[in-house]
């Protein structure tokens, strides 16, 4: 077989066998396909697209070229979660403690900053000492001994996500949903949870920009985990403006740090009870969603959330001191805020342009591998449906230099919409969509 050939196929609109994806995929990580055959397959198939028996078989073919953990020893029930990318989006930050504090084993695997979303491994690397690259052994560990890790794809744990998620962020491959459903998925059937909680944004800060794309997105994968015997929900939620308030690593390790102590934004805080809500539903320690959101809740007020954030943070090497002193944390040396021109409501925070600004201002990549600053990015004083008075501030740009802070104050702008009448805010949640077993 040659690589030319799939890429070929696959760029004429034909379907592929499962051997053909099955040699792309471990062709990659033997050396055999080339970084930019790869490249070139994956634009072929963000245009051409893949039937469900493609994308099942590039998720198995993912899936296959590490280890698949069993977690069965430790837990009846071990639960995970994922998000399909947003804009200030730390949920992880704040629910996998918290579901771990309620007795919910959490063993999940996190992905880097993607195009203009953020992503958990590069928030988690802005606390001093926090390793992010866990091997089989001591990914075990960690959920054995304390209930919770949160780490990056490994050598051993779905190798091929790790090589094929840098390619797509810097090749304009990511807003595909077969690739988008088989990086996730293959993540998470490799790190061997038996429930999981999809958490699909939808809007101008997500891949998928309507409710209708976001619902297709979640059904593909819910029917992905139903096929592999798991136990899914998909959450489809908004993202047409930032989640919380922070955009960029360490602003959103230090929101989600907030949230731990009982004063996050009231939308993340919500949505953080409704994503654990459901991981304790599945997890068989709450009677309903709602109930496992009140419990949540309960434990986000009472601070055992932020006790199993420390423990956590300190098993991984980092340094729990962070979780009682922000300033442990990196800082941008400059901190610049923007006033609103005009009085009235806010109408609109465009979630994307506050994310591509974050990214020029050097939170996020524009070349693979690239080193970011774990200091800089947005934090949203205003959310939609807010009145504002002139010169107010709307935002506060955390940059390196006045050069960048100037240019993302033109981009912003961009973004913000002020009108005279107070515009409904938008729904926090599109749907749900689960899998057949739960009724
Ligand atoms: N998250 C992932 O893990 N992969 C994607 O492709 C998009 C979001």
């Amino acid at each position: 077989m040659r690589a030319t050939d799939v890429i070929a196929k696959k760029r004429d609109g034909y379907e592929l066998s499962g051997s053909e994806i099955r040699f792309m995929v471990d062709g990659l990580l033997s050396g055999e396909v080339a970084d930019y055959q790869m490249a070139a397959w994956l634009m072929a198939v963000l245009l051409r697209g893949m039937t469900d028996r493609e994308t099942h078989d590039l998720t198995r073919a993912m899936v296959e070229s590490g280890e698949v953990l069993d977690l069965s020893d430790l837990a009846p029930v071990v639960v995970d979660k994922h998000s399909t990318g947003g804009v200030g989006d730390k949920t992880t930050l704040v629910v996998a403690p918290l579901v771990a504090a309620a007795g919910l084993p959490v063993a999940k695997m996190s992905g880097r900053g993607l195009g203009y979303s953020g992503g958990t491994l590069d928030k988690l690397e802005a606390i001093p000492g926090y390793d992010v690259n866990l091997d089989r052994e001591r990914f075990m560990a960690c959920v054995r001994e304390h209930g919770i890790v949160v780490s990056g794809q490994t050598a051993d744990l779905a190798p091929a996500d790790g090589l094929l998620y840098a390619l797509r962020d810097v090749t304009a491959t990511v807003p595909s949903m077969p690739l988008i459903a088989s990086s996730i998925m293959s993540k998470k059937l490799a790190a061997g949870a038996d429930a999981l909680v999809l958490d699909v944004k939808v809007g101008r800060g997500a891949f998928m920009e309507t409710p209708e794309e976001a619902r297709e997105l979640a059904e593909l994968m819910v029917r992905i985990g139903e096929a592999a015997g798991k136990r899914v929900t998909a959450l489809l939620s908004d993202m047409s403006q930032p989640l919380g308030c922070a955009v960029g690593n360490a602003l959103e390790t230090r929101e989600a740090i907030e949230t731990l102590h009982g004063k996050g934004p009231q939308d993340f805080s919500q949505h953080c009870a409704r994503v654990a809500g459901e991981m304790l539903y599945l997890g068989e320690l709450a009677d309903s969603p709602e109930a496992g959101a009140r419990r949540a809740d309960a434990m986000l007020a009472d601070g055992t959330a932020r006790q199993k954030f420390t423990e956590w943070i300190s098993a991984q090497g980092g340094d729990p001191r962070v979780a009682e002193d922000l300033s442990l944390l990196p800082q941008a040396p400059l901190v610049r805020s923007l006033p609103a021109p005009i009085a009235g409501y806010l109408a609109a925070m465009d979630a994307r342009t506050v994310g591509l600004t974050a990214v020029e201002l050097g939170a996020g990549r524009q070349k693979k591998g690239e080193a970011i600053d774990l200091s800089v990015g947005i934090v949203v004083r205003k959310k939609v449906g807010d009145p504002i008075a002139q010169g107010e501030p709307l935002l506060e740009i955390h940059a390196r230099d006045e050069a960048t802070a100037e240019a993302a104050a033109r981009r912003l702008h961009e973004g913000i919409e002020i009108a005279d009448a107070a515009p409904q805010p938008p729904p926090h949640l599109w749907g749900v969509v689960r899998s057949r077993d739960q009724g």
